[in-house]
């Protein structure tokens, strides 16, 4: 597996994001299966209104996890995208294959997190929403992941 480090720049970025989700992307590129640049981690007043306004955000500063109202605090959102070939790849496949890593990452290491592709967490991402952002991952609260079991007693989200 190619060892892959992160660079200055997506470091620095990842620094402004909780910790759960620095494990998160810190074990998502020791595994080796893709390289991973991180495109944001905490987002200033300014950009969120931009991003809303051309609708890559569906909420205004400062309702996206990305946004924090004290500037020293860490946000509780990742924007995070393939690296392939050298360079950042926005192609929805590259996108998708990331997810599964970092979904698989989130899960062993216990921290709950929900992706754009899937907003609703259950087990039919994309095709089932209309507004995706499949860069984006964020913290969710224990509470509120949709989970019951079936009559055999497995979880599953509903
Ligand atoms: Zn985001």
């Amino acid at each position: 597996m190619p060892d892959y480090h992160y660079g200055k720049t997506s470091t620095r970025r990842l620094a402004t994001a909780n910790p759960g989700l620095q494990q998160v992307f810190k074990l998502a590129l020791e595994l080796g299966l893709m390289d991973i640049a991180i495109v944001q981690g905490r987002r200033g007043r300014a950009e969120q209104d931009r991003y809303y306004a051309i609708g890559k955000s569906r909420v205004r500063w400062p309702h996206s996890k990305h946004n924090v109202i004290n500037p020293l605090d860490l946000a509780s959102a990742v924007d995070a995208a393939p690296f392939v070939n050298g360079e950042i790849s926005w192609r929805k496949e590259h996108c998708i294959y990331l997810a599964g890593v970092i979904q698989a990452c989130a899960e062993l290491l216990g921290v709950p997190i929900r992706w754009g592709g899937n907003w609703d967490m259950d087990g039919e991402p994309i095709t089932d929403q209309d507004f995706q952002d499949l860069v984006h991952y964020e913290l969710v609260n224990h509470g509120k992941r949709r989970v019951q079991k079936d009559a055999d007693g497995d979880r599953r989200p509903v």
